[in-house]
């Protein structure tokens, strides 16, 4: 008997109702109970009870075969914390030697402060003069080289300033996003020192330890935090509290709009994806829509709210069911008749882009900071 894998009370949530099913991913593609939530929960509770052994084949696959969307839990009657479930499951299924290689690299680098901070001087971060990077033409700006120290007390809404997080990985891949972020709210403040979220932990079996990363990066970022992730902000709000949390676009909300976004001289047409996590788990999505409305055309895709295949390490723990996933979504994408596509998190953002490179298609991803810097910026001289 395995017993202690899970906590009871969450695990004797789940009613079997199945109103979950329709919502899940990797049901979809399968068909096969074992691929949906509450097939996965009859499988943690046999781990728990003793019923399976810890090492069946079975739990191997379903524990990493699930995306990890949360697309579950808000359709789910009972409230049952999916995302929390599969945190425990992680934590048990991949300690030691059954961890994947590739998680615990990832987690290794992430966890490294002074990687971290290495990556923000090399690639810039947003530790510079705040300036928009093109997205509808032209290359990204040239990282600012001149370090800025954090800035006003208060936000042109007349709220506290908001202490702007980095991130590890979008510290590394997209630097212009944060540096996006401030140019549309220069009163951000941008410590230096601030390490890792902990959501890559949290998970990919290390619970403890991003648990950990978020107390000391709340430590780190006083008050208001303020993300251009959705992943992260939800793995945030979830180990601080969501008053101490908010994703870029509810920050941004209510605040003037930009200029219209002109794409071959007309209004451009935009769509967005959603993070999975930022809307499943803190129930964001209005917020970058009614953004997006202000400059451009919105078109919502039928499947904005399912998972594009990016699901944090997914995309390269299991490429091909990822393909799988995202190739459906690009297909939507390209009918939908649209020039841009909008990213509120950066694995989403790096799995459209590089998605939509790969079949040379005209659609361009962007992160919303990126899209509405560029609506804020000045018109260059005529
Ligand atoms: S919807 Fe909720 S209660 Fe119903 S089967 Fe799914 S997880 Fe269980
Ligand atoms: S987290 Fe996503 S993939 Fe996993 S069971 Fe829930 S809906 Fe399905």
């Amino acid at each position: 008997m395995t017993g202690d894998v899970f906590d009871p009370g969450q695990l004797s949530r789940c009613i079997s109702c199945g109103f979950c099913l329709p919502a899940c991913p990797t049901y979809a593609m399968t068909g096969d109970e074992a691929s949906s939530p509450r097939g996965r929960i009859t499988l943690m509770r046999a781990l728990q009870d003793g019923t399976l052994p810890p090492d069946d084949p079975t739990l191997a696959e379903q524990s990493s075969f699930c995306l990890g969307c949360r697309a579950c839990e808000p359709v789910c009657p009972a409230g049952v914390q999916y995302g929390s479930l599969l945190e425990q499951w992680r934590v048990h299924q991949w300690r030691g030697r059954r961890r994947p290689p590739l998680a615990r690299a990832l987690t290794l680098v992430a966890g490294q402060r002074w990687l971290l901070r290495l990556l923000g001087l090399v690639r810039g971060a947003a530790r510079g003069p705040a300036a928009p990077s093109p997205t509808t033409a032209g290359p990204a700006a040239a990282p600012p080289t001149t370090a800025a120290e954090p800035a006003a007390a208060e936000s042109g809404a007349g709220e506290p300033a908001g202490q702007l997080m980095l991130g590890c990985f979008e510290r590394a891949l997209y630097p212009a996003v944060s540096r996006a972020a401030r140019a549309l709210d220069p009163a951000l403040a941008v410590p230096s020192a601030q390490g890792c979220c902990g959501a890559l932990h949290a998970h990919n079996g290390d619970l403890a330890g991003g648990e950990r990363l978020a107390r000391r990066l709340g430590e780190e970022l006083p008050g208001t935090i303020v993300t251009t992730s959705g992943g992260c902000a939800a793995h945030l709000a979830s180990v601080l509290g969501p008053r101490r949390v908010r994703e870029l676009s509810t920050w941004l909300a209510g605040r003037p709009p930009g200029t219209e976004l002109r794409v071959a001289g007309r209004r451009a047409r935009v769509t967005l994806q959603d993070s999975c996590h930022l809307r499943n788990g803190l129930g964001v999505f209005a917020e970058p829509r009614a953004l997006l409305r202000q400059v451009a055309d919105y078109v919502e895709l039928p499947s904005a709210a399912t998972c594009c295949g990016a699901a944090g390490t997914y995309s390269l723990l299991r490429p091909n069911d990822s393909r799988r996933i995202l190739d459906a979504k690009l297909d939507e994408i390209e009918a939908a008749g649209v020039d841009l596509v909008v990213a509120v998190n950066p694995g989403c953002l790096r799995q459209l882009r590089t998605g939509l490179r790969r079949r040379r298609s005209a659609v361009r991803a962007v992160h919303l900071a990126e899209l509405l810097a560029e609506a804020t910026a000045p018109a260059p001289p005529a």
